[in-house]
């Protein structure tokens, strides 16, 4: 586990770091939020992430989050960042308030009927698999993406609110941006085509090895494991 002093001096740099490529693209700290991705790492180094002022989680597994949420203070925000197997469905809204992975309408539709049932809204934000990684979720064709946008926008209690991906991971700096702009372009493309400007606003991209070139292509929301809680338990 990561001590509250290591965790600290990681925010640290990361915060200076996030600032200069904030400064950068001209952009203010208010249009970006940080999600601490704390999956592997145990409750006492979440909690020493929260005494450094992080209120925003993110875990990728809904059996090891179930583990954690309830052991930890009500006023975190949580997301849910992984593939989402359709068995799990009914955990998502009363643990999570956002999911950054919706891949199909299929999902869609079940979790609108389960956040229907318990009353709880749910922000959500549609996986774009740009590099077409097969070992990867998400959309990967534009057609199929607008089926999914067109799908979320008839939804009572799923929030649609943007779109996210992961770049691969050794692709080098031209590949990893390029991926960045172009989901920066299909969410630019999509206020196009159904015109909804309040809707589509949010871009989920880059983790700890990126955030830099996404936060200048664009990111509203970065996913940060390793550069605060260090290696993965
Ligand atoms: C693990 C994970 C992250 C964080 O990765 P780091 O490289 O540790 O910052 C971000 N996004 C997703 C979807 C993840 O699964």
């Amino acid at each position: 586990m990561h001590t509250q002093q290591q965790i600290q001096n990681n925010l640290t740099i990361l915060q200076e770091n996030i600032a200069q490529s904030l400064n950068k693209s001209g952009r203010t700290s208010e249009q970006l939020r940080l999600v601490a991705v704390s999956k592997t790492h145990p409750i006492s180094s979440i909690e020493n992430a929260v005494s450094s002022g992080l209120l925003i989680f993110g875990e990728n597994r809904m059996q090891e989050a179930l583990t954690k949420i309830p052991l930890l203070p009500d006023s975190l925000e949580w997301h849910f960042i992984g593939h989402l197997q359709k068995n799990k469905v009914r955990y998502c809204p009363s643990s999570f308030q956002w999911i950054h992975s919706i891949d199909s309408s299929e999902l869609v539709q079940l979790l609108e009927k389960r956040c229907a049932n318990t009353q709880q809204p749910l922000k959500a934000l549609i996986q774009v698999n740009l590099s077409q990684e097969s070992t990867k979720g998400g959309v990967w064709e534009w057609e199929e993406l607008c089926r999914v946008a067109e799908t979320l926008l008839s939804c009572q209690w799923l929030q649609w609110k943007g779109l996210m991906t992961i770049a691969a991971p050794q692709a080098g700096e031209t590949k990893i941006r390029h991926t960045f702009a172009t989901l920066y372009q299909w969410k630019e493309k999509l206020v196009q085509e159904f015109g909804n400007q309040e809707e589509c606003t949010e871009l989920s991209m880059g983790m700890s090895s990126d955030y830099g070139w996404a936060i200048e292509e664009g990111a509203t929301l970065i996913r940060i494991g390793s550069a605060i809680f260090g290696e993965r338990c």
